[in-house]
């Protein structure tokens, strides 16, 4: 029996004083990703968002559509990704609901930055071309919404335009640089036309996936 208890005192013994094994710091994993990008795909579900005039195609789609080509542009990159909605649905079953989620992940700790993906629209038809905004008074939203801006106009072959200031429920993020890319108008023909086109769709998603690594790796 004495000797029953002691070898399972030793057993005890050995299991609580083995070290245990370190963790992993995160500089030693294979593929640490470069930077942590929350993608949010506006609209969902019911809410439709802008709808085009001459092909009826809805904002929320598009969204979808477009946010997808620059999650995997900026996934090819090494980025991590984490999308607001992976599908057609809206992420909650109100639009309150829906923006309590939405708002949840976008100030997921630890994310460099946030972007927005929308599609405009205009009483004046003849209104065209992409848009960034940024809370008004953030600087350092500012300056990604320009970095961002500024990829957009180069690739299209544009002359420079400013980032404009804001007030939008998807830049008021409080812990990382926020930026809302309105990709074109749905009220203009053209605009409409193209956003629909797959090749314009990737050329934007490559300038926005730019735009956002040249500020977050100048
Ligand atoms: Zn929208």
């Amino acid at each position: 029996m004495k000797r029953t208890i002691f070898l399972l005192l030793s057993v005890f013994l050995i299991a609580c004083t083995a070290p245990t094994p370190p963790c992993r710091p995160i500089a030693l994993l294979p593929d640490p990703p470069k930077f942590f990008v929350v993608l949010d795909y506006g609209h969902g579900g019911s809410d439709s968002g802008a709808v085009g005039i001459d092909t009826g195609v809805k904002e929320s789609d598009l969204n979808l559509q477009l946010g997808e080509r620059v999650a995997k542009a900026l996934e090819d990159r090494g980025c991590f990704v984490l999308r607001t909605r992976t599908g057609a649905d809206a992420i909650g079953k109100t639009k309150r609901d829906d923006m309590a989620a939405r708002g949840a992940i976008l100030c997921t700790e630890g994310a460099d930055c946030t972007v927005s993906i929308h599609m405009n629209k205009f009483a004046d038809r003849s209104v065209r071309g992409p848009m960034c905004y940024y809370q008004a008074g953030a600087e350092e939203g500012q300056a990604l919404a320009q970095c961002v801006i500024d990829a957009l106009t180069e690739a299209l072959g544009k002359s420079g335009r400013l980032a404009n200031p804001g007030n939008n429920f998807v830049t008021r993020v409080p812990n990382a640089p926020s930026v809302l890319v309105e990709c074109g108008f749905l009220s203009n023909a053209e605009d409409e036309r193209m956003l629909c086109d797959e090749a314009y769709q990737r050329l934007l998603a490559d300038a926005i996936a730019s735009g956002v690594l040249a500020y977050l790796d100048p």
